[in-house]
């Protein structure tokens, strides 16, 4: 009996998998997860650069990318407000800064004016470096967790680690449960915070004890190929070409007329392609030492290139200089990715590439194409609205400054001498729409509330923390920027030439290959890792999974 139903079952067992062998496809192997994520960040690279030079880029460094993995060739940053800050506070949470609250590198505090540095805590110092005021020492600011929290609190043996030329850069990304190492530019060192430790791990104390920085004094910047192949860009040496600093024509040596390295030259050599060298050499350092994506866990690795942004700036993203800076920076990817292929094993990690905002062509040169291109000057056109205030109110400074993208007024002021601030505020609006410049300015409720249809409204929203931000929110005209000094270039516009980054995927078995041309955005970088990685998306995230998998 017992026997019987015994052969019973099996038959029926048997049954049912036979019915499972017809239906069900081929069986696969279970999908593991990446032992490590390396998110690469290409501080002010617009997209428009690595399309502009595929033809000269080296097989294995962006070209991995593009030729092996899969792209996105219209990914662009929702927020309207396109700097540093707010660019890698997005990569890794997924949320935007109206959720984030890092709306820019740097506001004046609403309530009080006071400076506010994204990362800055004065509770926290780095180690074995000098903190100067308002020094990015820890994530407070952050509002928002990162994939690297989600991946700490469900696993807390996997490491975080973010490394950059810049604090923001490091800082942002690793969230409130990584750590952080930045360049200093001081020393020429990369120090963490007390934030994150007490005193730094043998293999940082090994590294900096060699001073790398100085290997690079007096070291020439030549460029990559011959001078026929930058016929695409503009040539050296323009009068909105910043000349100080390293200067503004190739060859250029680093540290030039200076007696020996210091504070100078390791600020200089951040604005030359030997900041991204310095900077991968430590991040190899880290990946040994810290045996990442070697230990049985999952880790993530963010390094952040601060280089092409310091270049950009001075030079302007049309420059041979900063064209030539891609090439080498190119072939410095190329190094690094091999390097992960030997220490980790190619079938163990997944890279991911984008960069935190693009960049403004040079107003200059644009001018010299047509194009109606200029430079607002926020110090004199506060003065000017003031004025105007004065004039209308009766009550001077009612507005306190710029802050951020937009122009803050002292709301406390103005109820102080029984002023209606909706008064004050469209009258601050009307002065703003008068300068040269200003193609567009939103009020706090316009900000809001919720039309979807007005253009760059909701990009603006996006970039709103009312907490943080300035009450007024300005759009400049197309090709104009907010500059304070008379050459070269930079970003922060809600256009296209701002908001078109990168965002490149490659990891054979975990991404599939080949371009993607729907719009997509980088809030949607960290739930697509979430879902490579095989971890929940961080809770504030605004963005969607891209669902890479082969
Ligand atoms: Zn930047």
């Amino acid at each position: 009996m017992l026997h019987t139903r015994r052969r019973l079952l099996s038959l029926a067992f048997a049954a049912a998998l036979s019915a499972c062998a017809t239906t069900a496809p081929p069986a696969v192997a279970p999908q593991k997860n990446p032992k490590l994520l390396v998110l690469v960040v290409i501080d002010g690279l617009p997209m428009r650069q690595v399309t502009g030079y595929r033809d000269q880029l080296a097989p294995d460094g962006f070209a991995r990318f593009l030729d092996h993995g899969r792209w996105f060739s219209q990914a662009h940053y929702g927020h309207g407000h396109t700097v540093t800050a707010a660019g890698h506070s997005v990569m890794l949470s997924g949320a935007y800064p109206q959720r984030s609250g890092i709306i820019s590198n740097e506001w004046r505090d609403p309530a009080t004016g006071a400076q506010v540095y994204n990362t800055g805590d004065v509770a926290y110092q780095y180690i074995d470096s000098p903190t100067a005021p308002l020094a990015g020492t820890s994530p407070r600011n952050l509002k928002v967790e990162t994939l690297g929290d989600v991946l700490r609190t469900g696993s807390p043996a996997s490491k975080v680690i973010g490394i950059s030329g810049k604090d923001r850069g490091a800082i942002l990304p690793a969230g409130h449960k990584g750590t952080a190492y930045m360049y200093m530019t001081e020393t020429g060192r990369f120090a963490s915070s007390t934030y994150y430790m007490q005193a730094h791990p043998q293999w940082v104390k090994d590294f900096n004890a060699t001073n790398p920085a100085d290997a690079f004094f007096k070291k020439t910047w030549a460029p990559l190929l011959p001078e026929a192949a930058y016929a695409r860009s503009v040539p050296d040496g323009q009068s909105w070409q910043i000349a100080s600093g390293n200067g503004n024509k190739l060859p250029a040596v680093i540290g030039d007329k200076m007696d020996g390295p210091g504070p100078r030259f390791y600020g200089g050599l951040l604005a030359s392609p030997f900041g991204d060298e310095l900077t991968l050499a430590f991040a190899r350092a880290a990946i040994t030492n810290e045996k990442l994506g070697q230990r049985g866990v999952q880790d993530i690795l963010s390094v952040s290139l601060s280089s092409h942004d310091y270049i950009n700036h001075a030079f302007g993203p049309e420059s041979r200089l900063s064209h030539d800076h891609t090439l080498h920076l190119d072939r410095h990817l190329q190094a690094f990715f091999q390097f992960l292929d030997k220490e980790v094993g190619a079938g163990n990690y997944v890279l991911a590439l984008t960069a935190d905002h693009g960049f403004t062509d040079t107003p200059e040169w644009a001018a010299t194409q047509g194009r109606d291109a200029g430079r607002f000057n926020s110090s004199p056109s506060l003065a000017v609205v003031n004025t105007a205030l004065s004039a209308r109110f009766g009550v001077d400074r009612l507005a306190r400054d710029f802050s951020a993208s937009g122009l803050l007024l002292d709301e406390k002021l103005a109820a102080d001498k029984g002023l209606k601030f909706a008064d004050v505020q469209a009258a601050a609006r009307e002065e703003l729409l008068k300068l040269p410049g200003v193609a567009t300015v939103f009020t706090r409720e316009q900000l809001l509330g919720d039309d979807r249809t007005t253009p760059y409204l909701e990009a603006m929203r996006k970039s709103f923390d009312p907490t943080r931000a300035a009450q007024l929110q300005i759009v400049l005209k197309r090709n104009w920027i907010f500059s304070y000094r008379p050459g070269g270039s930079t970003h922060g516009s809600p256009y296209d030439y701002d908001t078109h980054v990168p965002l490149l995927f490659w990891g054979p078995g975990y991404v599939g290959q080949g371009e993607v041309k729907e719009r997509v955005e980088i809030a949607d970088l960290a739930p697509t890792l979430a879902a490579i990685a095989g971890l929940p998306a961080p809770a504030q995230a605004q963005g969607r999974d891209l669902k890479l998998k082969p």
